[in-house]
């Protein structure tokens, strides 16, 4: 364990006061550019960070800028950043107050908020039982059509072949077959028509078991041009519950958000406040407490809007809506985990503009996305109007080859959608990066296409546009 001088040090830092009164000190168990964030939100709320590291992480921005850093063991995820007793003696022995999980590794594992529960570390994010709830799909979907809201038509556990055709013959094809305790696109398989599917249900099982520790499965109606709306919603101890508008993250890859945006566009008025208001029903009726993401299905066809799922964390993309409610997401996070009400009511929220996430991976679009780890040889970020790099990294940094393969989001804001999509052309067409492959030509590629400027596109159109992305 070091106590290091970071070189963004709190002691010549800008908040003298701190504004939270239960939490001085803030145990990180993350990485990457969310560590970086959370940082950054401790220091505007007068909070010591303190940041687990692996093994492969000490030289980090985040653990650069913190102002403790603890190894908790090797690069290996299994053996430092999904130990939960680690983790939780770590964040105790340096006198931590509050663990917050940021997105991914054990932000959705509901024995984090238990343990911390049992001692007496506050955690940042929902109650224990909502992240049980909404991580078991298949009983999220029941809880959330006992509200009224709508659900993907689809069935109850599925247990075998037999069970899986009847079942998708009820809901006709093409169905999906999905994991109930899946997440990060995995566990998600599309059935075109009933020949496919004795074998695809032979294998979702296993894998399951072996991805999730669960290898329940179920279907759902496969909505073939969809638009993927979240909500962000925001609950305090209290009982508040507010939304910040909605994202559409339609441009995805395997089921994995590549580029998003807030507000969604060409979205009908009416539609856009009943998604928004069920949102906002789901969180209060399940009791959710800090920031969490209500995802829905919108069908382009019948402009009917269904629920998808609930994520129950601060999300990757959360910075579109950042920009566009002024709202900083992770500071509100930490306050309501200290017992602290909302710093404002739903009729002071604003949306202003309109924003967009890329995701830059260190991947080669050229060869099927192979990950591409490596030293930054150059790496200069963009600036200007309206744009917003969130990173972790720096020129020298040795991108390791064992985590999630993001090395930024570029975020831009602008009066209106055209003016974002122009801000980011210029942003990733300024992004310096040398030593690496990174996925900027392919998004590039993207934002010139004419569909994309017009809005016009959905859930598959992505895998669509890489396919010419290829040939070319
Ligand atoms: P977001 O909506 O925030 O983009 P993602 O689904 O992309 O959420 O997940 C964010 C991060 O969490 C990714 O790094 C993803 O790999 C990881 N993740 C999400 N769900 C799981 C899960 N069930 N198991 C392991 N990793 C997950
Ligand atoms: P995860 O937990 O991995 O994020 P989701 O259930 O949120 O899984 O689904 C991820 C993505 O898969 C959605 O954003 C959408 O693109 C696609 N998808 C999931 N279910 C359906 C469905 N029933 N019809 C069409 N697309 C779907
Ligand atoms: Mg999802």
């Amino acid at each position: 364990m070091g106590s290091r001088s970071s070189w963004w040090s709190l002691k010549q830092g800008f908040p003298e006061r701190r504004v939270v009164a239960r939490i001085s000190r803030l145990f990180i168990a993350n990485r990457g550019e969310i560590a970086v964030r959370i940082i950054k939100a401790c220091r505007a709320l007068g909070i010591e960070a303190v940041l687990a590291v692996s093994e492969a992480d000490r030289e980090s921005m985040a653990a650069r800028m913190a102002d403790r850093v603890v190894c908790i063991g090797p690069a290996r995820a299994q053996e430092s950043y999904l130990r939960i007793s680690t983790i939780v003696c770590a964040a105790k022995g340096t006198g931590s107050q509050a663990i917050h999980p940021g997105y991914g590794f054990l932000a959705e594992h509901p024995d984090l908020p238990k343990i911390c529960d049992e001692q007496g570390l506050l955690f940042v994010g929902p109650p224990e039982h909502c992240i049980r709830e909404m991580g078991n799909k298949l009983l999220a979907r029941k809880m959330v059509r006992s509200y009224g809201i709508p659900v993907i038509p689809g069935s109850e556990k599925v247990r075998n072949i037999r069970e899986a055709e009847h079942r998708a013959r009820e809901i006709g094809f093409p169905v999906i077959l999905k994991a109930a305790a899946g997440g990060g696109g995995r566990g998600i398989k599309i059935v075109s028509e009933p020949s496919q599917l004795s074998t695809v249900f032979e294998t979702a099982g296993a894998e399951a078991r072996t991805a999730f520790g669960n290898e329940v499965l179920y279907l759902e109606k496969y909505i073939p041009h969809a638009r993927h709306i979240e909500v962000q919603v925001l609950g305090d101890a209290q009982g508040n519950v507010i939304h910040l508008g909605e994202r559409d993250c339609s441009l995805q890859r395997r089921y994995q958000k590549v580029i998003e945006e807030a507000p969604a566009p060409s979205l009908p008025d009416a539609l856009r406040q009943q998604i928004r208001a069920a949102g906002v029903t789901i969180a209060r009726n399940i009791g959710y407490r800090s920031a969490g993401t209500v995802e829905f299905i919108f069908d382009k066809e019948t402009q009917k809007f269904y629920f998808l799922e609930m994520n129950t964390r601060v999300q990757v993309e959360h910075p579109v809506t950042e920009m566009v409610s002024g709202v900083d997401i992770v500071r509100e996070q930490i306050r309501i985990a200290a017992g602290e009400p909302l710093s404002f009511s739903q009729s002071m929220v604003t949306l202003t503009g309109h924003a967009i996430e890329c995701r830059v991976t260190a991947e080669a679009p050229e060869r099927d996305f192979a990950p591409s780890p490596g030293k930054l040889r150059e790496w200069v970020t963009p600036d200007g109007p309206g744009i917003r790099v969130d990173t972790h990294c720096y020129a020298g940094y040795f991108v390791p080859p064992y985590y999630d393969s993001l090395i930024a989001k570029v975020i831009t804001h602008g009066k209106d959608r055209a003016t974002a999509i122009d801000r980011m052309k210029y942003a990733l067409e300024h992004f310096v990066i040398r030593g690496i492959d990174t996925v900027i030509p392919f998004l590039l590629f993207v934002l010139n296409r004419d569909e994309y400027r017009k809005g016009d596109v959905h859930t598959k159109w992505l895998e669509e546009v890489l396919e010419d992305y290829q040939k070319k």
